[in-house]
C-alpha cells in the first residue's frame, strides 16, 4: 500500500489486509460480491492515493458516491454567481469552484472578463472583505456538506453580531443522510454497505446513520482518512456482512461522537432550515439541503439580488450524474481522458480535488482501471 513506510503501520496494514481477505473469502464461498460506497470526497481521494482499491479481494468493490460538494453543485449555481459578478458584486469562493463549468463560462473565465472573483481559504475572508469595503456587496459562495456549512454559518453569525449588512450567501448546502436515502431508493443502485464520512459525522454524529442500518439493513461504518482507518472500516463492514448484522460502527472515535457536535448543530439550526435542493446529475432530493431561515432572508443572495438559481445546462455527454450515483466508474464515461481532462474539465468531477474523475485520472493510470472497480 502506498504511503505506509513505518514498519509498525505496515504490519498493521498486513494484518488487516489478511483479515479482509479471509472475510471476503467467506463471502465469496456464498457467491457474494460486496459493493461498499464511500460518500466523502476525502475518502475517494485517500482510497485512490493509497492504491487501496487494487489491494482488495475481487469480490469487494469500492464505489464512490455523491460525496464531493463541488461535484454535486449544478451549472445554474455557477451561472448565478457569474451574473452577480457581472452586476458588480464581489464574489468570494473556495478555489475548487473556480473552474467548475457553468452553462457557458466558469468563474475563472468570469474573472478574466473583469468580474471580481476572489479565492479564499476561510469564510472569514469574506467577512473581512465586506468590512473593508462597506460600499460593495460581497457574496460568499456557500456550498458544502454539513462540515463546511458549520464554519460558514459561524462566519455569518459573527457578521450579524458585528452589524455587517453588505454580505450575503449564495447557498447550496447539502446534507448527507437524505442523499443516502435517495441512493437506497434507486432500484438501479446496489449498495451493500456505506463507508460513512469522517468530517461530516463529526458534526452530525454517527447516530445520524442509524436509520440506514436499522430500517434499510445496510451496515454503516464511520471512518477516518488514513489508509489504516479505511482498512479497519472495510474489515468492520465485512464482519457485519459475514455475520448478517447491520449496525452503525464508529471507527473514528478520536473525532466523531454518537451525537455529533451539539453546539455547532444548535448554531446551524438557528440560521438554517431543511430545503429541497438539486444535486447535479441526480435531481432534486427532498430535504437534502439547508437554506437560510426566513428571518435571515436579507442575507440570502438570491433574495437580495432577486435572482433565483436555475438548473443550467450540462454538457450532453458528461456522465457526472452516473459517476456520482456509483452507476459507472469514471473510465466508463466516454469523455474520460478523451476531451475531459483536469486541464480541460467538462464536468465538476474532473475539477474538484475531491472529484472521482480527478482521483481516477491522477491515481489510476490507464491499464490499471479494470480490476476491482465494480
Ligand atoms: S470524465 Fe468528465 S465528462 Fe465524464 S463524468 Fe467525469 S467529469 Fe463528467
Amino acid at each position: 500500500m502506498k504511503g505506509l513506510s513505518d514498519p509498525t503501520l505496515a504490519g498493521a496494514a498486513r494484518r488487516l489486509s489478511q483479515a479482509i481477505q479471509d472475510l471476503a473469502a467467506r463471502l465469496a464461498s456464498d457467491g457474494r460480491t460486496v459493493r461498499i460506497m464511500e460518500v466523502c470526497g476525502t475518502h475517494t481521494m485517500a482510497i485512490a492515493r493509497s492504491g487501496l482499491r487494487h489491494l482488495l479481494p475481487a469480490n469487494v468493490i469500492l464505489t464512490s458516491g455523491p460525496g464531493c460538494p463541488v461535484c454535486v453543485t449544478g451549472p445554474g449555481y455557477i451561472d448565478a454567481a457569474q451574473a452577480l459578478a457581472e452586476q458588480g458584486a464581489v464574489i468570494v469562493t473556495f478555489g475548487d469552484l473556480l473552474r467548475v463549468p457553468g452553462s457557458r463560462l466558469n468563474l475563472a473565465e468570469t474573472r478574466a472578463r473583469g468580474g471580481e472573483v476572489h479565492v479564499c481559504y476561510s469564510p472569514m475572508e469574506a467577512l473581512k472583505r465586506a468590512q473593508a469595503s462597506p460600499d460593495r456587496q460581497v457574496v460568499f459562495l456557500a456550498i458544502g456538506f454539513e462540515t463546511t456549512a458549520a464554519p460558514i454559518i459561524a462566519m455569518l453569525d459573527l457578521a450579524l453580531r458585528a452589524g455587517v449588512e453588505n454580505l450575503s450567501l449564495l447557498t447550496a448546502f447539502k446534507c448527507v443522510p437524505p442523499a443516502l436515502t435517495a441512493l437506497i431508493a434507486d432500484p438501479e443502485i446496489r449498495i451493500d454497505a456505506f463507508l460513512c464520512p469522517g468530517h461530516v459525522s463529526a458534526i452530525i454524529g454517527a447516530d445520524a446513520y442509524r436509520f440506514v442500518a436499522e430500517t434499510h439493513r445496510i451496515p454503516c461504518v464511520v471512518a477516518g482518512f488514513e489508509p489504516l482507518d479505511i482498512l479497519l472500516a472495510i474489515e468492520g463492514i465485512l464482519n457485519q456482512l459475514v455475520t448478517g448484522e447491520s449496525r452503525v460502527e464508529n471507527q473514528y472515535q478520536r473525532v466523531v461522537r454518537p451525537e455529533g457536535n451539539l453546539k455547532i448543530q444548535r448554531l446551524m439550526d438557528r440560521h438554517l432550515t431543511p430545503a429541497d435542493v438539486d444535486w447535479r446529475g441526480i435531481g432534486v432530493i427532498p430535504h437534502s439541503g439547508l437554506a437560510l431561515r426566513p428571518e435571515f432572508r436579507t442575507f440570502d443572495a438570491e433574495a437580495r439580488f432577486d435572482r433565483v438559481v436555475q438548473p443550467g445546462r450540462i454538457h450532453p455527454d458528461c456522465q457526472c450524474g452516473e459517476v456520482l450515483k456509483g452507476k459507472i466508474t469514471p473510465p466508463e464515461c466516454r469523455l474520460f481522458r478523451r476531451g475531459c481532462h483536469p486541464d480541460h474539465p467538462i464536468g465538476p468531477c474532473m475539477v474538484s480535488s475531491e472529484g472521482s474523475c480527478a482521483a481516477w485520472f491522477h491515481y489510476d493510470p490507464p491499464g490499471q482501471t479494470e480490476d476491482n472497480h465494480g
